[in-house]
Formats: structure tokens, sequence, C-alpha cells
């Protein structure tokens, strides 16, 4: 039987109703820092249960240092996912977010006139900041999957084109690249010109085998990918994230740098990256806010996408524009329209007790 006809005659809407599991005494102290708050944000694909117990007492104990300037700090978080990944110091920016890594690499390579491709839709910080610099942009519609149409992609590389971004697993649409069409797709457009590889969501791909881009700048190839600690990590709101790309290129992406991240935020990235306990729970936690979320949607007959991420982009045959406000009242912020897709929701996953919540007001605004 399909998943969806199995899950829309399994649960009713008791079971969709039923009270969340709570978290035990022990999670709720590692990784539940915060009281519920209202309206809930399922708007920003952020991650509820961070910062983790342990990052929040690293970041106390680096308050003594802040004092200093953090670029003896950044340099050591460098090395540390120097490490990590496989890459030399110099192939690591640390950036305040992954957002500043997004812009100053679209700055650096497309401004005065460069040529960018992007899909339609896709996470535009990069786009809507190199506009300002006079880079052109070229739009390429995802597919009617709503994924990645590389083809045509690749049709619309000329002479001045200065980047292509992907974003991969996509915002806002979750979908992910097949991994062998991306292998191609960016062995063959990195010898023409640079491909930005934005890996924000990169933790939730469930697939273990799946290829970060990151093997191509091992293999000096003109590939630059951004990683955030924004996501999976919990910390959205201390503005850290970093770039990885061949030295050559990092070097002229680094001349750009403006904010970079300060010390609390690099302290409480050194500790997230050792918190193991934590990354688990995160990644187990939003696997079960997606699936009841499913099974929410399911049974409101509303299709969606499925999602290699931590929120789920669906197709809610109401304007986005009146859904938002309706689900608002209710206490629930949704994402935000992503043209032309103006019936599709954004929804972030949310804790257990949000989730719920966000599963009754959809139902009242469904009946
Ligand atoms: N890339 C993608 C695809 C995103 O969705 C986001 C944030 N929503 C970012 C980058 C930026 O995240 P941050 O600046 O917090 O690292």
């Amino acid at each position: 039987m399909e998943r969806r006809t199995w899950l829309k005659s399994s649960v009713g809407l008791g079971a969709l109703l039923m009270a969340p599991q709570m978290l035990t005494a022990v999670e709720q102290k590692k990784f539940r820092p915060r009281e519920k708050a209202f309206p809930i944000r399922l708007s920003s694909n952020e991650n509820p249960y961070g910062p983790s117990e342990r990052v929040q007492t690293a970041i106390e104990k680096a308050f003594v240092h802040g004092c200093r300037y953090p670029y003896a700090y950044a340099d050591e978080l460098a090395g540390i996912l120097a490490k990590k990944h496989g890459v030399s110091s110099e192939s690591i920016i640390i950036t305040g977010g992954s957002t500043e890594g997004l812009r100053i690499t679209g700055l650096t390579f497309a401004a005065g006139g460069g040529e960018i491709i992007a899909a339609q839709p896709t996470f535009l910080a990069m786009m809507d900041y190199a506009a300002q610099w006079g880079a052109e942009i070229k739009w390429v519609p995802v597919g009617s999957d709503k994924g990645y149409d590389l083809d045509a992609i690749e049709k619309r590389i000329h002479s001045n084109t200065k980047l292509v971004f992907l974003c991969n697993p996509n915002n806002p649409t979750g979908t992910l690249i097949p991994s062998q069409n991306l292998i191609d797709f960016c062995n063959s457009t990195s010898q023409k010109t640079i491909v930005f590889s934005d890996e924000a969501y990169y933790d939730f791909i469930e697939d273990s085998n799946y290829p970060s881009m990151i093997d191509l700048v091992r293999k000096e190839q003109d590939v630059v990918v951004s990683r955030t600690f924004s996501k999976v990590h919990g910390l959205a709101g201390l503005r850290i994230g970093y770039l990885v790309a061949r030295p050559a290129l990092a070097h002229e992406i680094r001349k750009n740098i403006v904010a970079m991240s300060n010390v609390l935020a690099i302290e409480a990235a050194k500790e997230a990256l050792k918190d193991d306990a934590f990354y688990r729970f995160a990644i187990q936690k939003n696997k079960e806010a997606k699936s009841k979320i499913y099974e929410t949607l399911d049974y409101l007959g509303l299709h969606y996408v499925k999602s290699h991420t931590n929120f789920i982009f669906f197709h809610s045959k109401k304007d986005i524009r009146t859904l938002g406000p309706q689900m608002l009242e209710k206490g629930i912020r949704i994402g935000r329209p992503f043209p032309p897709f103006y019936d599709w929701c954004r929804i972030s996953t949310g804790t257990t007790e949000e989730v719920a919540q966000f599963t009754k007001a959809l139902l009242e605004v469904y009946s």
C-alpha cells in the first residue's frame, strides 16, 4: 500500500490530536532551555532545542574573553573545522552566520555586471545582495517535482557567468539533488565557472553516503561550500557559519569579510561540534516532528514535497497571504510567501508541543 494511503487510513483525528509526548526531565535540562513562547515560530527553520546545556556553559565560560578580538579564536575554530573536513585551515573562512559567507562570495565574484545563476525559488541572501552590487541574476525555475533543473541551469551558463548558486537541500522546497547528478554537475560546471553549494541543511539528509561538495574543494576545484551552526546545532541567534573553498579562492573571499562572528559564538560552535548527544537528539526530534506534520497533511489531503531538511513545503491550496494571518491568529507563525508558489506553505519543524499546536491550528483553519 502506498505510504500516504496507509497513513490516511490509519491515522484518525483522535490520533492526530493526541497529547504530545513530553521530554524526560533529563532531556528538558540538557536540550530544552526555554519556556514555550507565543506566537510559536515555525517560520525561520530554526532548531528550537538549542543551545544545549553544554553549549550554554561554554558561552558562560567564554564571557571573560569578551575583551579580546575574535581573530585568534576564529583561527582555532578554523583549525578544528579543517581537520573535520580534511582541508587546510586556509580553506576555512569563519563568518557571521553563513549569510555573511553567501553575501561576500557573491560580492567577490559577481559584483559589477557579473551573472549569477540561481533556482527559483531558493534562499535569497546572495542574490538580493549581489544585485545591489550590480550583479545580474538569471533565474531558472525548479521543475514540476520542485527539484533543481540542472540541465536548464547548464544551458544558461555562458562567458559572463561568474557563479552558479546551488542550495542543496533547497530552501524553501526541501528537495535534494540526486547524488550522482550533483557530482556530475559540479565536476563539469566548476571547470567553467564557480559553483556555490549552500549546505545549511546538510546534517538533516538521511542518506549517510550523500556527498558534500567539500569533496570537490579537497580536489582543488572551483567550488565554494557554506555551512552554518544555525540549524542542527541550534545557534541561529549567535551568528556563526563558515565557508570552505580552495585556498586561492578563500583568499579572495576573505578580503570582503565584515562581521566575522564573535568570541561567544565561536566558543559555542566549538562546544557544539563536540556535543554528539545534542546533535543526535536534534536530528531524531526533527524526524519525529516531520512525520507528525506529514500525518496532518495526509489527513487533510494536502500534497507535500518529501523534505530533506527541518521544514516542509506543502500545497496549502490557500493563498499564503491569507493563510499566514489565519494561522498567526491561532498563535502560529508560518513561512513567508515564496513566489511564484503563492498557494504553497513552508512550515518549519518545532518542538513536539509546538507541532501539536500547529496540527490543531491547521485542522481548525481547514475545517
Ligand atoms: N542558507 C540557507 C539555505 C538558509 O535557509 C539559511 C537560513 N534560513 C541560511 C543559509 C543562513 O543561515 P545563517 O546565516 O543563520 O547561517
